[in-house]
């Protein structure tokens, strides 16, 4: 049995682990999550290669007996050090990492997983404050998408109309989906997002786009606090909580 073997990977997260070594979290794009332990101490050069937000070729040992899995090299391919330049950066980038891992790594689609993580950090990279915020909206969104727990923005879940971009409708949080503006009187306004036509439209257009070109996709603030609702709403349903993380983006 092959016990070494080689993957295109990214590093989530990093924690001590024993005296001077490190365990890493890292999605890769054939096996998902992989959890293995780093080996050396503070001026070793493995651990500055395995550092949060790095991806590249990562070639790791197993041991299946024991269980227990090693990285032996760690060949960088993008580096991002803008995301250490900035605390929204890294807020956002800390975000991301913990929604896949709440996520289990994107649940099988981890091709795709790993293409929506590294074009986000990349866009990130260079943002500004409200580029963070917009980007993890995006993410958070995307990734829904990706867990097949998408909201669908177009279509009443009450009359299955189809209310027009300038009708202001409302993400109910239960339910997953839009109520247009006749259904909503009906229903709990408690557990609902209003979602204006400018919210509408910036989740669509942004979506749509990678995540660099989405960054110049611009949004008021009132948008971008609408989409910025529901979308945590749409990823606590998906991932099945509210992570600490998301609590950071600011622009409340
Ligand atoms: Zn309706």
């Amino acid at each position: 049995m092959n016990r070494s073997s080689t993957h295109a990977a990214l590093v989530l997260a990093v924690r001590p682990y024993g005296e001077s070594n490190r365990e890493a979290v890292f999605l890769t794009e054939d096996a998902g999550l992989v959890r293995a332990t780093v080996f050396g101490g503070p001026k070793s050069k493995l651990r500055a290669y395995v550092a949060p937000f790095h991806s590249g070729e990562m070639f790791i040992y197993h041991d299946p007996v024991k269980n227990y899995r090693k990285i032996t090299d760690f060949a960088v391919d993008a580096w991002r050090p803008g995301l250490r330049e900035s605390l929204e950066r890294s807020y956002a980038a800390a975000a991301i990492a913990e929604t896949v891992i709440a996520g289990f790594g994107g649940g099988g689609s981890w091709p795709e997983a790993m293409a929506l993580c590294r074009d986000t950090l990349d866009a990130l990279d260079g943002a500004d404050e409200t580029g963070c915020r917009s980007s993890v909206v995006r993410f958070l969104w995307k990734w829904t998408e990706l867990l097949g727990a998408a909201p669908d923005l177009e279509c009443c879940i009450d009359c299955a109309c189809f209310p027009p971009p300038d009708e202001v409708v409302w993400y109910s949080r239960s339910d997953g989906g839009i109520v247009c503006g006749r259904c909503a009187p009906r229903r709990d306004r408690a557990g609902s997002v209003e979602l204006g036509p400018g919210a509408r439209a910036w989740l669509r257009a942004v979506t749509g786009a990678d995540a660099k070109t989405a960054l110049r996709i611009g949004a008021a603030s009132l948008p971008l606090r609408q989409a910025k609702e529901a979308a945590l709403a749409a990823a606590a349903e998906a991932v099945g909580t509210r992570l600490k993380t998301w609590n950071l983006l600011g622009g409340n």
